[in-house]
């Protein structure tokens, strides 16, 4: 174990801060500042500074669990393991590989997402894998490959930001998920640049903006369209961009031009000042982006609400030019990099497609495998999760919990409880995990090297700073146990190695190639650079990697000290270059995407025509209000890591209602009183919150929380065509006072 600072990164959301951490006499560590990371340069939130609390004893796992007698019982590594591959091979033989499902989460390293791809279609041969990021950023993945060929959340770095001339940032609420992400903004606004803030609420982040609108949920599609129609009514088209750049303009152009900006008052409440005043905004400057989260991106409709924002982008030539552009701001820890490599139920890595025969062609010879043996692509994360107890029979889960994490929360709980079998892997008992039949305790990010990848597409080396308790494994040690135990005579086991660099090295050779390319990018470099932007090809065959034989975590700390400093003799010290000739260049990595061209074939932006329709469910005599859902600054997701953090649980100890003082009144509820939120789906009460920040239609509700306050019980499982993300930020609901 290190005796001095470990540079590493926060174990939470895509902004990935820098930090270091110092071990401390009882054996844990402590979070201290790194002001060399220039993402956050030593700026964290309240989660990431303490994100060591959910390593100590009593909070976190220690030992397998195994259901016994109705209750989850210890248990021994061997016994927990047995128990898996029993339940997963039983269900295999008796209702065929797809009866097995594998569900991951954002938050997985690129090694164990890529060996979790990898593991589902060789080892358990299903094509039933999913993974929780389908639920934060899929819509804006699907809007951006459709319109630039490819799909990088930002295609800027952030240090762009502060020297831009205006922002429309789109449903997020920064202030609330990535606190030390606003220092950008402050610094636009600063040079003189605008922010401008859509959100159905007053947020800490809106009251920051130079202008805030306030749409309908669900309504930010038609919003779009109205400014575009007035950039076109106004003669703001950058003609000579559209002529040269992109195709398809004329039927953006007409889909545009029905949404008159009466009209798109009536729909959104935005008025026409307002958006004539957004449009001056946004034109005036030389440079302007638009970013999105997830507010236009959870919505059924998601992918067009996506697609109308990058239109007006490319009608005003502001994508693909230096300082100008279209980003989504991913929110889980690997939100980027788990959407790449493998664990997504249509693709393979380097954001290959699954249905592609070339791509398979690939990724089956790094695999060793015949492209014949890999399964087609598979059902999405609501409906994988739908289908458990029915088509699927038994489910192993890695860092997520469904139980409140998902749409329809009551009935995806009552489908996990209706499984066969359930293993779950995870550093706490979460919500899912009490369901399960074998809980595995894994280890956490101080405890694992491994790498991430950032909203900027800035690939990370998080660095192992403590050893495990006794009784830990890595994710990666439990693939490798149970492609042992599943794989028999085959020997499977063999293509799961326990070392995170050794899987690295394979991840590079599989995403040679493809679209998110890492094939040029090394621990070694990750830890000299302080990041690569992907893609990053190395220029010609990719080296065997060396540095990366170590076969066990407990080398790991000396084998990258190593790598900071020592001599390589299979690379040159100064370019990084292999020494046998393979390869005469090294990549930089690519932190600005498109500024040649688009990652189309034939280079050029797609506009896709897009009209406005209403959210899946609208208000009506019975449910008359719209719930909408999301953070606050304390929790993080489902709260299974933050809600044991006692700083974060007196910050913010449960949940409650947003709303407004008019519907208060009309429901004779003061501050604090407990309301009921009733929809389609389920009742959910928690206090109210008053506010004149939300508008009257509205009701908000964040949803970190399991119990009577589980917002997810009422949110709608509508699904994206395309994206296939439900509709977490509109729903049709009825308040109603809790009488005492
Ligand atoms: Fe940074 Fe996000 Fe961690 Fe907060 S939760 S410290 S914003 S990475």
């Amino acid at each position: 174990m290190p005796n001095s600072a470990t540079p590493t990164h926060c174990p939470y959301c895509a902004l990935q801060c820098g930090m270091n951490l110092t071990p401390q006499q009882d054996g844990g560590v402590a979070v201290v500042e790194r002001p060399d990371f220039p993402v956050n340069k030593g700026a964290l939130c309240g989660k990431g500074r303490t994100a060591p609390a959910v390593l100590a004893q009593g909070v976190r796992l220690t030992s397998p669990l195994v259901r016994s007698g109705g209750t989850l019982v210890p248990a021994s590594w061997d016994e927990a393991l047995d128990r898996i591959a029993e339940g997963l091979g039983r269900t295999r033989t008796e209702h065929g590989p797809d009866a097995c499902g594998v569900f991951g989460g954002g938050g997985l390293t690129n090694e164990k997402a890529y060996s979790l791809g990898k593991f589902a279609r060789i080892v358990l041969g299903t094509s039933q894998i999913d993974y929780n990021g389908r639920f934060c950023m899929s819509s804006a993945a699907a809007a951006g490959i459709k319109a630039f060929g490819l799909d990088r959340g930002l295609p800027f770095p952030l240090e762009d930001i502060p020297k831009t001339g205006c922002v429309i940032l789109v449903g997020s609420n920064l202030a609330e998920t990535m606190p030390p992400s606003l220092r950008y903004f402050s610094e636009l606004r600063e040079n003189g640049g605008k922010l401008i803030v859509i959100d159905p609420r007053r947020t800490r982040t809106a009251e920051q903006a130079d202008l805030h609108l306030a749409p309908r949920p669900g309504t930010d599609l038609a919003l779009a369209l109205g400014l575009l129609h007035l950039v076109v009514a106004e003669g703001r088209v950058d003609e000579e961009y559209v002529q040269e750049r992109t195709v398809g303009w004329e039927e953006a152009r007409a889909a545009a031009m029905a949404h008159w900006p009466e009209y798109v008052e009536r729909i959104t409440g935005v008025s026409v000042p307002q958006l004539r005043e957004t449009v001056q905004l946004f034109c005036e400057p030389e440079h302007a982006m638009v970013l999105t989260a997830r507010g236009p991106e959870q919505q059924s409709k998601g992918t067009d609400t996506v697609g109308a924002w990058i239109n007006l982008c490319l009608a005003t030539g502001r994508a693909g030019r230096p300082l100008s552009g279209y980003g989504c701001l991913t929110g889980q820890g690997n939100g980027q990099g788990g959407r790449e490599h493998g664990q997504k139920a249509d693709q393979l890595p380097g954001y290959r497609k699954l249905d592609d025969p070339a791509a398979r062609r690939h990724v089956a010879e790094v695999w060793g495998v015949d492209p014949d043996s890999l399964p087609g692509p598979g059902r999405s994360a609501y409906e994988l999760l739908d289908a458990l107890g029915t088509d699927i029979r038994a489910l192993l889960l890695m860092a997520s919990n469904p139980v409140v994490s998902a749409p329809r929360a009551a009935h995806i709980e009552e489908r996990i409880r209706s499984l066969d079998f359930l293993a779950v892997c995870d550093v706490v008992l979460s919500e899912t995990a009490e369901l399960a039949d074998v809980v595995l305790p894994v280890t956490q990010w101080a405890e694992e090297t491994g790498t991430t990848t950032n909203l900027e597409g800035r690939v990370l080396l998080r660095r192992r700073a403590i050893t495990p308790p006794e009784g830990i494994r890595s994710d990666l040690e439990v693939m490798h146990e149970l492609a042992a135990r599943l794989g028999g005579e085959k020997g499977l086991e063999k293509g799961f190695p326990t070392d995170p660099e050794e899987v690295f090295e394979e991840l590079r050779r599989a995403s040679a190639g493809g679209p998110a390319d890492y094939s040029g990018i090394t621990y070694r470099r990750l830890v000299e650079e302080n990041g690569v932007f992907w893609p990053c090809p190395a220029p010609a065959a990719v080296h065997d990697g060396s540095a990366g034989s170590q076969d066990s975590q407990d080398s790991e700390d000396a084998s990258l000290d190593a790598l900071a400093g020592a001599d390589d003799p299979t690379r040159d010290a100064e370019t990084d270059a292999p020494t046998d000739g393979t390869d005469d260049a090294v990549h930089p990595g690519t932190p600005r995407l498109f500024l040649d061209r688009f990652a189309t074939p034939d280079g050029r932006a797609r506009f896709v025509p897009v009209s406005h329709r209403a959210v899946a469910e609208e208000p009506d005599d019975e449910y008359p209000v719209l719930l909408t859902t999301g953070r606050v600054v304390a929790q993080y997701q489902s709260g299974a890591q933050t809600r044991r953090v006692d700083e974060l649980n007196n910050a913010a100890p449960g949940p409650f209602v947003e709303l407004h003082p008019r519907l208060a009144a009309r429901l004779g509820a003061a501050e604090g009183d407990p309301v009921a939120v009733i929809s389609r789906r389920g009742r959910a009460v928690a206090p109210a919150r008053i506010t004149t920040g939300i508008r009257p239609d509205t009701v908000f509700m964040p949803f970190h929380w399991p119990g009577e306050g589980r917002a997810n019980t009422l949110t709608n499982p509508a699904l994206d065509p395309t994206s296939r993300m439900p509709e977490f930020k509109a729903c049709a609901v009825r308040v109603e006072a809790v009488k005492s």
